[in-house]
C-alpha cells in the first residue's frame, strides 16, 4: 500500500536531496527536524544514558530500563479529535523483539512515528529508558533509535557518506560497521570502494545491497533501540541469506520494535503486539495467539491461504 502523505518516508527522504560533498552536521540536523514541528526541551533536558558504542556512563547500571519502550495511556490525533490511538497501553523490556501486528490502518506506523517523536501525542506519555521522550533533545532521541525503512533509502553522494551521514567517523569505524552489515565485500568490489558515487535513490544498486548499507548506517550508530518497518520485504535472491545473517546480528542486545506485514516473517519474535483501529486487542507469541483463535489467528490464516 502506497501511501501519499508518510511523514516517515518524508523524513527519511530528505536525506535524498543532499548533494555530495556536504561536512556540517548542522545541515543534516536541520534537515532532519525540517517536517518536525518539536522543540526541544527548555527548561529540564534529560540525558539518556550509556547510549551504546559512545562509552557507557558510570551510573547506567543503576537504570534498569536502559532499552525499555513504555508507552502510557497514549492518547494520538493527526487531526483534532479524531483519535487514530487509544489510551494505548504497553511495555516492551530490554532487549525484547517486539512485532506490531494488525490490518491496514490499525495504527502500526503511527506508533513508530511517535517513538520517533515525529508528532507529539495528546495524552500520556512515551518513555524510552524511562525517560518522556519530550524530555530528551531530538538529536539523542535519534541516536537512541534506530530506524530502518522497507527500502534502505541512498542519496547521491559517496558510500562513506551514505553510512555516515556527514557525521565524522574514522574510517575504520565505516569499513567495521559495513563489515558488522555483511555489506564490506560488495563495496570493497566497487571501483572506488567506499569513495564510489552512488546515484540518487540508488538505481546503480540492487535492493538487497540498499538494504545492506542502510544496516551499515544503523550499525555505525550502534542504538539500543530499533525500529524496523518490514526490513527483510524487499530481498533479492543473492543477498537473502545475508541480510538475515546481518539483521539477525543487528538485532542481538538490541531492543527491536518491527512492523510486520507478511505475518510469516515474525514467528520468532519474543511478543506480538494486535492491534485495532488504535487498540491493542491481543498480546502474545505466535502460538499463544493462534490457540486464542482471536484476530491474529484470523490475520494469519487469511494470509496462509493468501499464498
Ligand atoms: P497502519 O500502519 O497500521 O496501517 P497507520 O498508523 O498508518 O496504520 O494509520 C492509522 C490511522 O491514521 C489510519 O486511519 C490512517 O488513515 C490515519 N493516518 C495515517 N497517517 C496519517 C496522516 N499523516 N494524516 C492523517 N491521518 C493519517
Amino acid at each position: 500500500s502506497q501511501r501519499l502523505f508518510d511523514p516517515l518516508r518524508q523524513f527519511a527522504d530528505k536525506f535524498t536531496a543532499i548533494q555530495a560533498g556536504f561536512t556540517a552536521i548542522e545541515r543534516i540536523t536541520d534537515i532532519l527536524n525540517e517536517p518536525i514541528e518539536i522543540r526541544d526541551p527548555e527548561s529540564k533536558i534529560l540525558t539518556l544514558q550509556g547510549i551504546a558504542g559512545n562509552g557507557h556512563s558510570p551510573d547506567s547500571s543503576q537504570n534498569t530500563h536502559l532499552g525499555e519502550i513504555r508507552f502510557e495511556h497514549v492518547w494520538f490525533a493527526y487531526k483534532q479529535d479524531d483519535y487514530v490511538l487509544k489510551d494505548l497501553n504497553f511495555t516492551i523490556k530490554p532487549g525484547e523483539k517486539v512485532a506490531l501486528v494488525g490490518p491496514t490502518g490499525a495504527g502500526k506506523s503511527s506508533i513508530i512515528r511517535l517513538l520517533c517523536r515525529l508528532y507529539d501525542i495528546s495524552n500520556g506519555r512515551i518513555l524510552v529508558d524511562g525517560i518522556d521522550i519530550r524530555d530528551l533533545r531530538q538529536a539523542e532521541l535519534r541516536r537512541h533509535v534506530g530506524v530502518i525503512l522497507q527500502d534502505g533509502f541512498i542519496f547521491a553522494g559517496d558510500v562513506k557518506s551514505n553510512i555516515s551521514l556527514g557525521e565524522t567517523y574514522p574510517p575504520e569505524m565505516i569499513r567495521m560497521a559495513a563489515e558488522k552489515t555483511n555489506v564490506a565485500g560488495f563495496i570493497e568490489d566497487l571501483p572506488d570502494g567506499y569513495d564510489t558515487q552512488l546515484r540518487e535513490r540508488g538505481t546503480n544498486l540492487s535492493g538487497g545491497q540498499k538494504q545492506l548499507l542502510a544496516f551499515a548506517r544503523v550499525a555505525i550508530r550502534d542504538p539500543r533501540i530499533l525500529v524496523l518497518d518490514e526490513a527483510t520485504a524487499s530481498l533479492d535472491v543473492g543477498t537473502e541469506a545475508l541480510i538475515q545473517e546481518a539483521l539477525d546480528r543487528l538485532l542481538e542486545k538490541r531492543t527491536a520494535i518491527i512492523i510486520a506485514h507478511r505475518l510469516s516473517t515474525i514467528k520468532n519474535v519474543d511478543r506480538i503486539l494486535v492491534l485495532k483501529r488504535g487498540e491493542l486487542v491481543e498480546a502474545g507469541n505466535h502460538e499463544e495467539l493462534l490457540a486464542q483463535n482471536g484476530l491474529y489467528a484470523s490475520l494469519y490464516k487469511l494470509q496462509m491461504l493468501g499464498k
